[in-house]
């Protein structure tokens, strides 16, 4: 048995699930055909419906899924609450916008009539991780229903819970069977899935390993894929920021989810003059930070996902120093059984450490040192990844300029990262591609089918 809810806060396994077969497989793919090919011949507006109930019930099982998704990977409560508002609001834009983002689009060619139209291709397989377990399957679940595109979903192993849960929601709410089919499959049957005629398209949430594996796989069976993966998003404090927007903003953009969020800040980019009171100001802000129990509305940071998940940032951290960077702050261990990992700050990471080019899933904080706004955009840039960043700047065509010389998919300007139905999300280099949210997010597994006559 793959897939089991281990409570992080505890360390104790609450619930065990079978694994799917390949009959479970073969029937979901029957099932996610059959509904492709009878939504060819429905309306838009009658998945927007549908799907603006799903967004109700969504709210109506706010609490059920904001549990489930602690209860999977030990975010706090209140994180998962606003996970499910989010959630709620994406699922609302695309039942609200499907119409429009589905209409015809006229060419103009002085050859004669065109125009091309958005159609289905067929059950798209969505391979999602535990991070946000809601948000990341409503990314891909939402505009896919109103273009008519079936999903098969292969959560992540560790969540279970709000997988079943969440499907469940969707087919209660009035969604046809078929349309969000969950699984319990494991890589080789996700392999299978992929290479089914029936099948049009992959996109997987995730790390570099899992991406490359999955793309592989795709390319090889020529479906379309998207990759949204891994970051190690810098920001940067330009000479001219507002320190007290800094101050606000910086810890919680480390902290937030108890740092595993791909678009979190990961590297700290700091002019001389200003560096130690950076500093300073985020070991002040870390060591008020409370770690300790997700479901405690005062907690601040919860537990880590997963205990390999502690022992891999453990080691990480190890590792750093042992590259000779400099420990400037870990808060006093918790203790007990949960998989806690203390807020902690580096400094000192030189290019020839190992951790110098990896990302760091969780309250790590990584601080560094620059004489100038070019040396700030050229070690941002030295990065295999290429997700997102933040500009702090009290001008704010300054940070644009900046901005635009940063190799990645999304900046954001004196705020951390954010996440809206309709702004797009992705990144580029090993961080991935494609886009999700927003109508390009919708566009991904449509056939834009032209329509000519001379
Ligand atoms: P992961 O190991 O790649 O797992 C993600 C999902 O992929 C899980 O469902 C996993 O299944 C599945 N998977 C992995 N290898 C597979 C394979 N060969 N075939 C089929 N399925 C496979 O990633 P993770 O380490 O749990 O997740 C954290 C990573 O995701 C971080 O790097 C983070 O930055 C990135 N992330 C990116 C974004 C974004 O939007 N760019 C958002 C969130 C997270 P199992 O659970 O069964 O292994």
């Amino acid at each position: 048995m793959t897939y089991k809810t281990t409570y992080p806060y505890t360390g104790e396994v609450l619930q065990t699930y079978d694994d799917a077969t390949a009959a479970d497989l073969e029937k979901a793919l029957t099932v996610g055909h059959d509904l492709y090919k009878s939504w060819r011949h429905t309306s838009v507006k009658e998945r927007a419906d549908i799907l603006a109930k799903i967004a109700d019930a969504i709210i109506a099982h706010k609490q059920e899924l904001a549990q489930a998704m602690t209860y999977d990977m030990g975010k706090l409560l209140t994180e998962a609450e606003g996970e499910v508002d989010l959630c709620a609001s994406i699922v609302s834009y695309y039942a609200e916008k499907g119409e429009e983002f589905m209409a015809d689009t006229p060419l103009e060619t002085p050859a004669g009539n065109a125009h091309y139209i958005k159609q289905s291709t067929g059950i798209i397989v969505a391979v999602e991780p535990w991070n946000f377990p809601l948000y990341q399957v409503v990314r891909v679940f939402a505009p896919n229903f109103i273009v008519g595109n079936p999903i098969i979903l292969k959560h992540a192993s560790i969540c279970p819970k709000s997988a079943q849960l969440f499907a469940d929601i969707v087919l209660e709410a009035g969604a046809p069977e078929g349309a969000l089919n969950n699984l319990f499959i494991d890589y080789d049957l996700v392999s299978k899935a992929i290479h089914d005629p029936r099948v049009a398209g992959v996109c997987l949430t995730g790390s570099e390993r899992g991406g490359a594996s999955v793309a592989k796989e795709a390319g090889e069976a020529l479906k379309k894929s998207t990759l949204e993966l891994g970051g190690n998003d810098a920001f940067i404090i330009l000479d001219d920021a507002d320190w007290d927007e800094v101050k606000a903003v910086a810890p919680g953009a480390r902290l937030y989810n108890a740092g595993q969020v791909c678009t979190s800040s990961k590297r700290f980019i700091v002019m001389a003059d200003k560096y130690d009171e950076f500093v300073d100001v985020l070991k002040d802000s870390f060591s008020k930070a409370k770690v300790g129990d997700p479901m405690d509305p005062a907690t601040d940071v919860a537990p880590l996902s997963s205990k390999s998940a502690q022992e891999k940032l453990q080691k990480q951290v190890q590792t750093a120093i042992d590259g000779g960077a400099t420990l400037v702050y870990r808060q006093d261990p918790v203790g007990g059984d949960g998989f806690f990992f203390e807020p902690t700050i580096l400094t000192d990471i030189t290019k020839d450490n190992p951790i110098y080019n990896q990302e760091m899933f969780g309250p790590v904080a990584s601080v560094y040192k620059v004489n100038s706004e070019e040396e700030a955009i050229a070690l941002a840039n030295d990065s295999s990844y290429g997700l997102g960043n933040t500009i702090f700047s009290s001008d704010i065509e300054h940070a644009q300029r900046v901005a635009a010389q940063i190799e990645t998919g999304m900046s954001f300007i004196n705020s951390g990262w954010a996440s809206l139905p309709e702004l797009p999300f992705g990144g580029v280099k090993n961080s991935g591609y494609g886009r999700e949210l927003s109508e390009l997010g919708l566009n991904a597994f449509v056939n834009e089918h032209l329509i000519f006559e001379p």
